[in-house]
């Protein structure tokens, strides 16, 4: 890894949470059953990432959603418009596990660009976009990597089978918390 993490600001703001007790740890079994809408912490282990998928997809800079090819045009139906505003954002489901168990976790473009040490238009440069599955010099960046996930769980995911990662903060760093 190339970055001395903890001088981002980021990681201020975790360690402040963390230092003042605000920050909600749970296990992944606990998670499952969670009914209040929040945001919490899990300590695990990546040991599995689905590289059947690309690593990137194309998104709307505006929303963030995915863009659809329409007819050879970029279209992003939660603008509802043609679009050339878009950008390639890192997306990775990746499996992490803990004492208690484990679950999907997706790994939203943030959270990528920390644990792969460079920005998705780097890794394109290099594999090009096209990649249908990931490169295994990729994959490696993940698998094994131990830290804390900030996951979102709202009652009207409940019924989903993956927890999206808002924040992740990686072994070393805790060290420091
Ligand atoms: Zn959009």
């Amino acid at each position: 890894m190339t970055t001395f993490w903890s001088t981002e600001p980021e990681f201020h703001g975790i360690y402040e949470e963390f230092s003042s007790g605000r920050a909600r740890v749970r296990t992944l079994n606990e998670l499952r059953d969670l009914i209040e809408d929040s945001v919490y912490w899990v300590e695990g282990r990546i040991v599995d990432v689905d590289s059947t998928k690309s690593f990137c997809f194309l998104s709307c800079r505006i929303c963030g959603k995915q863009i659809e090819d329409v007819d050879g045009m970029k279209r992003c139906f939660q603008c509802a418009e043609y679009t050339f505003k878009y950008i390639f954002r890192y997306n990775v489901e990746v499996i992490v596990a803990d004492d208690t168990g484990s679950s999907t976790f997706v790994l939203q473009n943030k959270a990528c660009e920390k644990l792969i040490g460079k920005p998705v238009a780097d890794v394109i440069a290099q594999y090009g976009d096209t990649a249908r599955t990931m490169p295994q010099s990729i994959k490696e960046n993940f698998l094994g990597q131990k830290g804390l996930f900030e996951v979102v769980v709202s009652s009207e995911q409940t019924h989903l089978q993956f927890f999206n990662v808002s924040r992740l903060t990686v072994d070393k760093e805790i060290k420091e918390l």
